[in-house]
Parts: structure tokens; sequence; C-alpha cells
């Protein structure tokens, strides 16, 4: 999908009072009535229908009729749509460049600020390969089913956010954090290859050695990354550091499985370096000498407590935790085309109503709730929990 970045400063105040009341509908509707829009967004009823009719135009709701009432759904162009204005207001960035990454669960584009200062943006995909298993095992979800995908990627962008600022924060190398919203991050951009693409270097044991005493040094520090591998790890290009990325399943040591993936991100490595680099050693750290070494020696930091205090609870937490291991389970049972199978899953999905609606009492609130000023750049009006 490609990013429209001229959209972004053109848009009517009123076509994004009504995209913003499509989102906050879609807190309790998966398909948002159109009366319930109307409503929310304080406009005049025919206004409002032209409106969507050209929000629709350019994919950023779309409209489905079902049998009980006609609606509209955020897309993600309208999700990505809002959390890049809120980015652009915000004088975070200002124009979108070219794609650079579509990962499993994200899409990456390069973007820049005002200065032209080249920064990455990532827009995490939650959802999009993967809908079947959380239909399964969605009831941590309780009331709150619809917009799952939105849902979703907003709490894994913002565990990643809190990762890497914590990360960041301490030294470890990581990209710079700059900004978040919805489910975007904003960070710096590394110029690097991802180590998968390296086929040499000038020395495999130094590489090694340095990657397994990060694993160290997270572990020391409370953390397991959960998930490094040769995609997450980026090689400088000028310098031939390693950088680490991509946190959303990052996991503290007193997590119950912690020994679990502390020994699958070893593995990791020491199964690279065997193939790429025909380099093996009998080095390679253990979950528990390395956690009594760290008791004594630590940087003194317990940085999976800092990231629980930081502002991401510890309930998102756990249901972003939940998700992913059912999307683990899923990958693990099923091949690649079953994969694309789910995708259209997402779609018959979108045939259900939700019969919870808690509106039905107190009414919707509406646009004007939000409060003047902070509607366009703070909030994510839809989705808190
Ligand atoms: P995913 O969760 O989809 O795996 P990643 O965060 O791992 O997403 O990013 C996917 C790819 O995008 C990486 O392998 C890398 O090539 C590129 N990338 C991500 N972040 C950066 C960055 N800060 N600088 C440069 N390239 C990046
Ligand atoms: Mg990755």
């Amino acid at each position: 999908m490609k990013l429209d970045a001229t959209d972004l400063r053109y848009i009517t105040s009123d076509e994004f009072r009504v995209l913003t009341a499509v989102e906050m509908g879609s807190k309790n509707h998966e398909i948002v009535p159109t009366v319930l829009i109307v409503q929310i967004s304080g406009l005049r009823n025919g206004g409002v229908n032209k409106i969507l009719g050209s929000l629709a135009k350019r994919n950023l709701v779309a409209r489905v009729q079902n049998s009980r009432y006609d609606g509209y759904r955020l897309t993600y162009g309208g999700y990505d749509y809002l959390a890049m204005r809120a980015l652009s207001k915000r004088d975070s960035m200002y124009s979108v460049g070219n794609q650079i990454g579509v990962g499993k669960e994200s899409d990456i584009y390069i973007v820049a600020d005002q200065e032209g200062k080249e920064m990455v943006l990532k827009l995490h995909r939650l959802g999009r390969i993967s809908f079947r298993a959380i239909k399964e095992k969605r009831d941590y979800l309780g009331k709150r089913k619809s917009a799952s995908w939105m849902y979703m990627s907003r709490l894994a962008a913002q565990k990643e956010w809190a990762f890497m600022k914590v990360l960041h924060e301490h030294d470890f190398p990581v990209p710079k954090p700059v900004d978040q919203a919805r489910h975007c991050i904003l960070m710096e951009f590394i110029d690097a290859y991802p180590l998968r693409q390296v086929s040499e270097v000038p020395s495999p044991g130094a590489l090694y050695s340095k990657l397994m005493d990060l694993i160290v040094r997270f572990a020391h520090s409370g953390l397991i990354h959960g998930d490094f591998n040769e995609f997450n790890i980026l090689i400088r290009r000028e310098t031939g550091e390693p950088v680490v990325i991509d946190f959303p399943q990052m996991v503290s040591t007193s997590h119950e499985n912690a020994e679990w993936y502390f020994n699958r991100d070893v593995e990791c490595i020491r199964t690279f370096f065997r193939r790429r680099f025909q380099y093996e050693s009998n080095l390679y750290p253990r979950f528990r000498s390395t956690m009594k070494d760290g008791a004594d020696d630590g940087e003194g930091f317990r940085l999976d407590v800092v990231v629980s205090a930081s502002g991401f609870k510890k309930s998102d937490q756990k249901i972003l935790e939940e998700y992913m291991e059912a999307v683990g389970e899923s990958r693990a049972e099923s091949d690649e085309e079953e994969e694309d199978e789910e995708e259209e899953s997402e779609e018959e999905e979108e045939g259900e109503e939700n019969s919870e609606d808690p509106e039905a009492e107190t009414g919707p609130r509406t646009v004007d709730d939000l409060g003047e000023g902070t509607s366009e750049t703070e909030t994510d009006p839809a989705l808190s929990p």
C-alpha cells in the first residue's frame, strides 16, 4: 500500500471529523452504522454521507452493507492516515518516501522531517495474517472483540516504543526512538544491512561474541529480546557494528518461559553463524548461569521493571503476549498456503455485528468530547480500553 503524504495536508476539517467519528465508532462496532457516524461527528446528515463517499474513494474507510444496517469500517489506510496526521501535526514527520520493508506484521517506510532528515516509520499490522488464530483464542479480548487488528497493532507499537526508549536511554545499540502514534513508531534511520544479507564479515568470531554479549547484557537488565535473529540485527554499513531492532515480543527474565526464550535467541545466533560463516564455538551463554552472574555484576537496572513503570500496562502486555503466543502456535501448525487463506477470513469477520453496545444507554461520545486542540494530535479515541 502506498502511503500518500500529500493527502495529509489536504483534508478538510469536516472530513477529518468524519474520519475520527468512524474511528471512535470502531470501538464498539466492527461496522460503524452510518447513523452513528452522523451522531458522533455532530455534522449534518447529508454532508456526512457525501464526505463518507469521498473518504471511501480515498480508501480511508470502506463501505460495508450487511443485512441489518449500512455502515463503514476504518481501513488500514484510514488508520495509517490518522496516525501519520498526528505525527505530522506534531512536526515529527513531514513527508513519506519509499517502502523499505514488508515484515510479517509491519510495513516499514522511509520518511523525513521538514529539514529532510530521514527516519524510519514502522506501521504495525497485527491481525493481517493471523486472524484465524485469534478468532479461536480471542476470549481474552472480552467485550472488545471489534477492531482487534487496530487494537493489537496499537498495543504492539506502544510496547515497542516503551522498550526502544528504555533500551536507548540505557545505551543499548538500538535505533533512537523519535515519536509514536496509534500503531506507528517513528525512529532513527540506521544505514545498515540486515545480518541476513551479509555474506562476509571481517571476523565472525568477534561479531558472534558481540551478539552473545548483547544477549547477556539484555538478560542482566531483566530482558530477553525474544526474536534475536539475522533479520532483526542490522549491521552498520560504515562500522560493521550491530544494531538490534524489533521489540514487540520482548519478555522479562521473570517470565515463566524465560529460559526457553533465552535459549532460542542463543540458538538462532549459533545456527546462523554455523550455516553462514561456518563458525562454531563451544562458548555460549546459558540462562541460569547468566542470571546468577547478573545478580552480582548486573548493571543494577531491571529494565523490565522500568518498562512496566513507564506507562505500558501489565494488562496490555498480557493481552499482547497471549496474542503473540496464539499466532506463534498457529504459525507452527499452518503452512504458508494457509496463511493466505487467513487473510481472506479477516474479510469474512467483518460481517459480524457486535451485540454489545454500551452506547445504547448513554449515547455516543462525539468528536467534540475529545476537546479542542487535542483531538487531532494527541488522542486515539477509538481504542482506549
Ligand atoms: P518486523 O516486525 O516486520 O520484522 P522490523 O522492525 O524487524 O519489522 O523491520 C523490518 C525491516 O525493516 C528490517 O529487517 C530492516 O531491514 C528494516 N528496518 C527496520 N527498522 C529500521 C531502521 N531503524 N533503520 C533501517 N532499517 C530498518
Ligand atoms: Mg523483524
